[in-house]
């Protein structure tokens, strides 16, 4: 690995406040504040944003157990073409990453296969099944970031208590993936005119916005931070609006497909438009939007959810639920939150993806400040450019979004001063 003197870009470093055409060293991996003495490699940046590594803090990478989806090598390939150089994964493998050894046996498949940095979450419960706490403290000395249920969510409020009150005492956060199964039942597709047209079972917004409440009370109870995953209503975000202002830990992430797609794709039956939750209305898009502009949603993420095509190519409402999202959800925040509604600048937008994850989960990572790991993310923000599936680094190819022309990309992602992909 040579050292690197990255030339003339506009380097954003939210975490200090930094924001200036200037050159960025590294040596040894590490951000330095002076350059190498000589054979490095340059860079050159012009035009060019220099970013901390962006982190993308909900990711599904399928292994162990449903390798036919996607491997922590292929997903963290498309986390590099992404712009991702550190990806928080899910414990909804097979068997559910619930114990220590699971968490272990991911940390050393990562570190043997994975192009970018993979921080493990553990479960809440076991078996995720929302009943019996899982064994939290030794789970977190094996290395895990946070505890979640995702792809499920714990219905009973004394057993989320219990659990939050435990991940407290390691300072360790809890994300929530924020469904009421008695108020979804079997809803596949949001509740509403479309879904009603089509015949199919509603999943309303009252079932997210409940467990949403929910955690508010328990973030305010507890007295430490819990994180509402993939946030879809309009609804949610007021609730969070509210519970910020009281000074209540509570956070909310906001996934690209949220803002990108309403409930009316369905009408086409493709189930590449099924996701949990699903796509809604305009005025949800809108009421997120306006969440991220004025600080509600301060987490961006992906909910990258492979699934191979022959599980995908079925009834609509037999589908699993989810698309990918690591090598398109910069692009798409880009085009639509920085380009074209103007909501945010593109320095919020690398907050989003850097300090604010950092902080949540308590990461050394996510700043370019001398010393720090050299990850780092170069984007071109106004490049125009296609997206192609079939260009796609990941196993899968579930997305709604092939053919889709998009305005900003990145264009080098270099992980502890290597590169490990570039346009
Ligand atoms: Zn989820």
């Amino acid at each position: 690995m040579r050292d690197l003197i990255i030339r003339n870009g506009r380097v954003i470093d939210p975490s200090i406040d930094r924001d200036e055409i200037a050159d960025l060293y590294v040596i040894g991996g590490r951000v330095s504040a002076e350059p190498a003495n000589s054979g490095c490699e340059v860079i050159d940046a012009r035009n060019l944003v220099v970013a901390p590594g962006l982190i993308d803090i909900h990711v599904h990478l399928r292994e162990p157990g449903q390798t036919h989806k996607e491997t922590i090598e292929t997903g963290s390939q498309a986390a590099a073409a992404g712009g991702f150089s550190s990806i928080v994964c899910m414990p909804n493998t097979d068997p559910p990453a619930d114990n220590p050894s699971a968490i272990t046996w991911i940390s050393d498949r990562a570190r043997a296969g994975a192009l970018v940095n993979v921080f493990p979450t553990g479960a809440i419960t076991k078996g995720l099944n929302g009943e019996e706490m899982a064994p939290i403290g030794s789970m977190v000395q094996a290395g895990i970031v946070a505890i979640t249920d995702d792809g499920h969510c714990v219905q009973n409020h004394e057993v989320m208590r219990r659990a939050v009150e435990y991940a407290r005492m390691f300072d360790l956060a809890v994300l929530d993936h924020c469904q009421d199964y008695n108020i979804v039942g079997s809803g596949v597709m949001h509740e509403g005119y479309w879904s009603s047209v089509l015949g199919l079972d509603g999943w309303p917004r009252t079932g997210e916005e409940l467990m949403v409440m929910r955690n508010i009370l328990l973030a305010e109870l507890c007295k430490t931070r819990i994180h509402c995953q993939h946030l879809s209503s309009g609804g949610s975000v007021r609730l969070l609006r509210d519970a910020r202002a009281r000074g209540i830990q509570v956070t909310g992430e906001l996934c690209p497909h949220h803002i990108a797609l309403t409930d009316e794709f369905v009408s086409s039956f493709d189930t590449n438009y099924k996701m949990n939750p699903p796509l809604r209305a305009r005025e949800d898009i809108e009421a997120l939007i306006e969440g991220v502009a004025d600080g509600t949603i301060t987490l961006l993420g992906s909910d990258h959810a492979p699934h191979a095509c022959f599980e995908k190519e079925v009834e609509f409402d037999r589908a699993p639920f989810g698309i990918l999202g690591l090598e398109t959800e910069l692009a798409l925040f880009l085009t639509i939150l920085v380009h074209r509604t103007k909501a945010i600048d593109i320095k919020h937008l690398i907050t989003m993806y850097t300090v604010n994850p950092s902080t949540l989960l308590r990461l050394q990572k996510g700043a370019l400040v001398s010393g720090a790991d050299a990850d780092i993310t170069l984007i071109d923000p106004d490049l125009e450019w296609t997206y192609r599936k079939e260009h796609s680094f990941s196993h899968s190819r579930n997305t709604p979004f092939d053919g889709w022309e998009l305005k900003g990309r990145a264009v080098r992602t270099i992980v502890g001063g290597r590169t490990v992909w570039s346009v």
